[in-house]
């Protein structure tokens, strides 16, 4: 892809790359060579650069220490098997990030110092793109406030950096959920929609107690009645009932507008395969789980794509999910995004950016 700006580069003089062991990525712990770093003052991003991934320094006082303003995203990119680097919906991380920063007062970042950040990024680290099947690069834009300076205020200044891990064969094993119906992730008026710090903060302590009892992950439900389904702690769940796929609506502000959520809502449509976006409530699901009628049940997020759900407890019952037919709706769905984002099929939908 051709890019514009003309981004300054101080590569290392020692990368850490032939010292990195491919065949043992732990996700998010094996951090690629350089980062690509923006500054913001004065009204605007500044000091574009691409420099070698190292510690920050920061003041005590720094602002998003003590009151978070601090924004992220997570998209990949994938080695197709002419060794190209291919990335997945970068377009749409780019205008989520704009909206999580809308809702937290901190400044859009201009398209082009995302995009071309990022793959100048990809360009110079493209040796850190893994080619095992199934293996990927996680790409990590973030924001965070850097003003000195502890009252409570939106920061004058910011930092926007990206970053990458290669991350290996994600081939996730089914997981065990809890509905949640003390706890709440999200609420209306809050900022369950907004990729921001806090709310993963938030979500912690109800996490690790479900842990604690056997669950891996939580399905939230809302904030008000605990009585419909939301989302999962980093992906969105979608049900498969009666042949119909049921998965929450993106316009209550509690819910994050997953990318592959909206992925698979578009093969989905492409298929023919009947779809209600609307909340599920927590008597349906478990009417559903009883009666045999629930079909399939899976989470949907960049990490894993898609995370089968096996075993789900709704008020204090563990339900035990029927074993998948091999023609089932996640399994194909899956496969068909797989293809697309490794290069192996047709991309009708223009997803694919190729570095
Ligand atoms: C990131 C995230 C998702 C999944 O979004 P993708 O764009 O599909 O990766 C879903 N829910 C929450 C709370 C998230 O943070």
């Amino acid at each position: 892809m051709k890019t514009s700006l003309a981004i300054p580069v101080e590569a290392t003089t020692s990368s850490r790359l032939p010292k990195t062991d491919f065949s043992n990525l732990v996700f998010g712990k094996t951090i690629s060579d350089h980062m690509f770093v923006a500054d913001y003052k004065n009204g605007e991003w500044t000091d574009l650069r691409i420099e070698p991934y190292a510690p920050l320094v920061l003041s005590p006082a720094n602002a998003t220490l003590h009151y978070g303003q601090s924004i992220f995203e997570g998209l990949k990119a994938y080695k197709n098997d002419k060794g190209e680097v291919l990335v997945f919906r970068a377009d749409a991380n780019w205008s989520r990030m704009n909206e999580s920063a809308e809702r937290m007062c901190m400044p859009a970042i201009p398209e082009d110092i995302f995009m071309e950040g990022m793959i100048q990024l990809l360009e110079l680290d493209k040796g850190w793109v893994p080619d095992a099947k199934g293996s990927s690069l996680y790409i990590r834009p973030f924001m965070f406030a850097t003003d000195d300076y502890i009252g409570v205020k939106p920061s004058d200044t910011y930092k926007f950096i990206i970053f990458t891990c290669p991350v290996g064969n994600y081939y996730s094993k089914p997981v065990s959920v809890k509905v949640e119906t003390q706890f709440t992730r999200a609420t209306e008026g809050g900022t369950g929609a907004a990729k921001t710090a806090g709310n993963y903060a938030a979500s912690l302590y109800p996490a690790q107690k479900a842990q604690k009892s056997g669950y891996d992950q939580l399905l939230w439900t809302d904030g008000k009645s605990h009585s419909k389904i939301e989302e999962s702690g980093t992906m969105n769940v979608m049900f498969k009932i009666n042949g119909t796929l049921i998965t929450a609506p993106i316009n209550s502000g509690t819910i994050l507008k997953g990318i592959t959520r909206n992925s698979v809502l578009q093969l989905a449509k492409d298929w023919g395969q009947p779809v209600e976006e609307r909340f599920l409530t927590v008597s349906e699901l478990e009417t559903a789980l009883k009666d045999g009628t629930l079909e399939e049940a899976f989470g949907t997020g960049t990490a894993a794509t898609i995370a089968h759900i096996e075993r789900i407890n709704v008020n204090g019952t563990d339900y035990i999910l029927p074993t998948k037919s091999s023609d089932a709706f996640s399994n194909k769905v899956l496969a068909e995004l797989d293809g697309i984002k490794y290069g192996t099929i047709a991309d009708p939908h223009d997803w694919i950016i190729k570095i």
